[in-house]
């Protein structure tokens, strides 16, 4: 395949750049006593469905991971930051969250980025989930990668090109590109 021209392509952050999965699991395991959870339980996006979980602990769980993403521990996802670094040297970062906040994603990043990186990044959160594309075109790219498939379908559908990042709850039902790790996302632009 040719390679991606890094100022064309964004990045979706839970599921993405952040293991905001895995941090949901470990929550609900030490601080809930659910011990029989892994990540490979939500087998939907929507998790409320896939787990046998009380409603109300899963979102205590998720209200603290949207409100204080760095207290409550969640790590980016596998070499996610190194080849972050190595896109922001060939064009400003660009990332679009469905997150209704943006200053508590902003100061997760910030901890995790190289300054250049996090002032130069372009970071809009949106607060829904399913209306992405005018966001991701008014921003120029043409790629996206995400976790959420009902997202990448749409963005398919409205002449963006999303990469499936390969998770539990997507693996099923498409026939879009996908990414297994950041391994693979650095080799979408560089040799
Ligand atoms: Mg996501």
């Amino acid at each position: 395949m040719k390679k991606i021209n890094p100022a064309h392509i964004g990045f979706d952050i839970d599921g993405v750049v952040a293991d905001t999965g895995g941090a949901f699991i470990r929550i609900a395991n030490e601080e809930y006593g659910l011990h029989s959870l892994s990540l490979k339980d939500i087998t939907y996006y929507e998790v409320v469905g896939s787990l046998d979980v009380e409603r109300k602990i899963i979102d205590e769980i998720f209200k603290r991971l949207h409100d204080e993403p760095l207290s409550s521990g969640i790590q980016p996802m596998e070499d996610a930051i190194s080849v972050l670094h190595k896109y922001a040297e060939h064009a400003p970062l660009t990332f679009v969250t469905a997150r209704p906040q943006k200053e508590p994603i902003a100061m997760w990043l910030k901890h995790f980025l190289k300054p250049a990186a996090h002032e130069n990044m372009r970071l809009v959160a949106m607060g829904e989930h399913d209306n992405k594309t005018p966001y991701i075109k008014n921003l120029g790219l043409k790629y996206f990668v995400d976790d959420r498939l009902q997202t990448c379908q749409k963005l398919a559908r409205e002449g963006i090109t999303p990469l499936v990042y390969n998770q539990p709850w997507n693996m099923n039902g498409h026939d879009l590109q996908t990414v297994d790790n950041w391994q693979a996302i650095h080799a979408l632009c560089f040799d």
